[in-house]
């Protein structure tokens, strides 16, 4: 049996990466975003919304994803500011996925900009795989335009920790025999799946890295943190993760969260986070010509503290309206106002769209303008970016922002309201 190696591959600053590549190949920027201080978020016109990647220039200046856009733009008044635009993520995703899988014989994807490669039994054709990693990831910046880390491990957590070493652009392997050396100096909340609640609560243990961790009495964590503090152990000694393990590779479904970096009880701001997020989602259903039954809604409070709600629709879609309408029931039936931080929508069991699917007798004229009408607005953002078609509800709420953020500056506050 040859040995397993896992290759994580990981794109840098992905959703900026992408804007870049896009926009130097279009031949629309003359300085490579890249190099810059730059960001995605929000938009750029009426500078609100929330940072959603940004460049290595811009890190510099302190900006962190998850920020209003205008606080960025106090610590760096030079930033370039770009819209989102899922559908080029959507499309770049795809083709990395597709190289991919020129060369592994398994891809996984993980997230829209990373997947695992399982490349056990490929030395004698590709030979040392650190070497093959080097050329896959060139290979990738050349054909594509944009760079990737690349972990190399064992398994899939140590490859996954691997690739988040030095950035952008790198291979990095983490073998077990490495671990001491390369994993344990590391700080406890470096280690996956150990969130920041977890690790102040390791930390008022004493347990201060990932070595701490892997050497602290099993029975304690498990006292402290139950099951978690097992697996905490386990993966800080460089055993595999049971959630990252091996997965049916079909497509489960499709979601998108936002993280907001400030304390959201707004209901007209959670309307507007709610559907932006259900635009995305759904264009990526649309993207991948499926269509889903089953639309989740899930939030965390101030406290990081997870709820969540779902429904099974009647018949699988792929409109915006739909997914948006069910969404929003569900998050008025669920949320009880209070602080949240995080906002996202799941949507899961899917349909291809070619399958036949149970029509509604009294609905089908309606459903099909749906179906138009969301084709039309995919083709022309397609084309022209997402800023090009605006929901009026969107536009409306620019409008009263501006009317806010006049009468905020009038009473000369320096916090402005926030919409994505
Ligand atoms: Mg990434």
């Amino acid at each position: 049996m040859p040995s397993p190696i896992i290759f994580h591959v990981d794109v840098n600053s992905a959703f900026l990466s992408w804007t870049a590549a896009d926009r130097i190949a279009r031949g629309l920027d003359s300085v490579d975003l890249r190099n810059v201080p730059s960001a995605i978020g929000g938009d750029p016109r009426t500078r609100h919304g929330i940072i959603t990647a940004k460049s290595i220039p811009a890190r510099k200046y302190g900006i962190v994803t998850g920020e209003p856009v205008s606080q960025a733009l106090r610590k760096c008044p030079s930033l370039i500011l770009l819209p989102g635009d899922y559908s080029l993520y959507a499309r770049q995703s795809q083709s990395l996925m597709d190289l991919l899988r020129k060369y592994a014989p398994a891809v996984d994807p993980f997230s829209i900009d990373e997947a695992f490669c399982d490349m056990t039994g490929t030395t004698s054709l590709y030979g040392d795989p650190v070497n093959f990693a080097r050329i896959l990831k060139d290979e990738i910046c050349r054909n594509l335009g944009f760079t990737v880390n690349i972990g190399i491990s064992s398994n899939r957590l140590l490859a996954k920790m691997a690739s988040d070493f030095t950035k952008p652009n790198r291979v990095h392997t983490l073998w077990p025999r490495e671990i001491p050396q390369k994993m344990w100096p590391l700080p406890a909340g470096d280690l996956l799946f150990v969130g920041k609640s977890t690790a102040e609560r390791l930390k008022s243990l004493g347990i201060l890295t990932i070595g701490d961790l892997a050497r602290a009495p099993k029975n304690l964590l498990i006292s402290q943190f139950g099951r978690h503090g097992a697996q905490m152990h386990a993966c800080a000694n460089g055993a595999e993760m049971p959630d990252l393990g091996p997965r049916d590779r079909k497509i489960r479904g499709f979601s998108n969260e936002i993280t907001i970096s400030h304390d959201l009880t707004d209901p007209e701001e959670a309307h507007l986070i709610l559907l932006s997020i259900c635009e995305t989602v759904a264009a990526r259903v649309r993207c991948k010509e499926h269509r889903i039954q089953v639309v989740t809604v899930y939030f965390k409070d101030a406290s990081f503290v997870s709820f969540s709600r779902q429904c099974q629709l009647n018949h699988s879609t792929s409109s915006t309206q739909t997914i948006f309408e069910t969404a929003e029931r569900l998050f008025r039936e669920l949320w009880d106002r209070r602080p949240l931080r995080l906002l996202g929508v799941r949507t899961s069991r899917i349909d291809r769209e070619t399958d036949t699917y149970q029509m509604d007798l009294f609905d089908q004229g309606k459903r099909k303008k749906i179906d138009q009408l969301d084709a039309a607005i995919d083709k022309i953002r397609d084309k022209y970016g997402d800023a090009s078609l605006k929901r009026a509800v969107f536009l409306g709420a620019d409008e009263t922002n501006l009317k806010k953020r006049r009468s905020n500056h009038s009473k000369n506050t320096s916090k402005s309201p926030i919409k994505p």
